[in-house]
């Protein structure tokens, strides 16, 4: 059974716990680097980003994370989690960092008042059948994807809204909100693919 982390500093992390227990995966909570050392794959939230950026330093997790993302460690980040698995951000508030690792550069906050929300259907050709109906909430775009980066979805408009690299995997929506667990099964067949 696969021994998944959520990081639990801030935003939606009780959301993939539910959907993650509901695919057989036990769950924990990471707040510390003891618990980060200890689970097999993390999921790194929606919520905001320059908090959970703060938050991951004062509690002295972000060199941990940022060393377990280098020894391929499986990550996917969900919206606040992209921007923070990104290696640039194009427009964080003041002495915003990520922890970096995905080839990608992202604006956090890529669509304007009246789209602040919004949902549509996604085909995801990785996932196979139906396409995934998700749900952007203040979300972020990739803006350049990098050479080691490959778009897994993208908008009608062409903008790059779910990608991965390896074992990282990054959604500009959130899949923990809807029902559709495709990206976190698929998220543990990486995971299970890696501990073999
Ligand atoms: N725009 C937010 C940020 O900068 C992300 C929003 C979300 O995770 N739903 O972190």
């Amino acid at each position: 059974t696969p021994r998944i982390g959520v990081l639990a500093l801030q935003g939606d992390f009780r959301e993939h716990a539910i959907v993650l227990r509901g695919l057989g995966a036990d769950v924990v909570n990471v707040r510390r680097p003891e618990e980060l050392a200890a689970v097999d794959g993390l999921i790194l939230p929606g919520g905001e980003s320059s908090v959970q950026d703060k938050l991951s330093r004062t509690f002295g997790l972000a060199e941990p994370l940022k060393q377990a993302i280098a020894s391929g460690l499986p990550v996917y980040g969900t919206c606040a989690g992209l921007i923070f698995l990104a290696d640039r951000i194009t427009d964080g508030i003041a002495g915003q960092q990520t922890l970096g690792g995905l080839d990608v550069v992202v604006r956090r906050n890529a669509f304007g008042s009246q789209l602040d929300s919004f949902e549509t259907d996604l085909d995801v050709p990785v996932l196979g059948g139906e396409p995934v109906h998700a749900v952007f909430i203040r979300a972020p775009v990739v803006d350049t994807l990098g050479p080691r980066a490959t778009a897994l979805a993208s908008l009608a408009d062409g903008r790059v809204v779910a990608v991965e690299q390896g074992n990282l995997l990054g959604t500009a929506f959130h899949p923990e909100v809807t029902g559709d667990i495709r990206f976190h099964a698929y998220f543990l067949d990486k995971v299970r693919a890696h501990a073999a």
